[in-house]
């Protein structure tokens, strides 16, 4: 990259609930003593040192920020879908309906972006409520095959597993980068 300024786009995708803000706040580092959180505010930048290299993410969790009308929500969710240059699709562990919901976001994403090789992470959040769980890792696991995408589970609550999804989307862009 002779640029030398490599920054980003990073879009999370998933049901409304399942975890999003969560991760991103602690992506951001981000205390939830620090909130009422600010309208807007809703893209955070964070230059992340992985494998010795220095990459810059602006991750967006602007998918469901405000309540807007049906036909400009669709406009604006067609939006997130060509700005990405990477996706974290986000379901809930505890919520199988969200798991559906990822499948259909991951479909989408395939036909808005149709020819381009774009990094796809699938996310399934909440894996503390063990007694809740709806689905199983296998089943994500498969599901990630299926759909030609990363796979990891993760629980914002305890702060598992939520470095090493940021650090694999910047892998995953990285791969693609020196595949060119
Ligand atoms: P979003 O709508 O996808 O942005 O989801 P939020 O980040 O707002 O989270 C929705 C609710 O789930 C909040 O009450 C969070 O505290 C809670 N939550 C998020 N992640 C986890 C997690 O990993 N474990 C548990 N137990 N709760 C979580």
């Amino acid at each position: 990259d002779s640029s030398g300024e490599s920054l980003y786009r990073v879009v999370l995708l998933g049901d409304p609930g399942v975890g999003k803000t969560s991760l991103v706040n602690l992506f951001a580092g981000i205390q939830e003593r620090d909130l009422p959180e600010q309208p807007g505010e809703d893209a955070y930048e964070r230059t992340l040192s992985v494998d010795g290299e220095e990459t810059t993410l602006l991750v967006m969790d602007t998918w469901e920020t405000e309540r807007r009308p049906q036909d400009e929500e669709n406009r604006f969710h067609n939006y997130c879908m060509q700005v990405g240059n990477a996706y974290v699709i986000v379901y809930s562990v505890t919520d199988r309906v969200s798991f559906e919901s990822a499948s259909e976001l991951r479909i989408q994403l395939r036909r808005t972006r149709q020819a381009e090789n774009i990094p796809i992470i699938l996310v399934g959040n909440k894996t503390d409520l063990v007694r809740c769980r709806e689905v199983s890792v296998e089943e994500g696991r498969a599901c990630a095959v299926v759909f030609d995408c990363k796979f990891i589970e993760t629980s914002a609550a305890l702060q598992h597993n939520v470095t090493e999804l940021f650090e694999g989307v910047v892998r995953q862009i990285r791969l693609r980068q020196d595949s060119k």
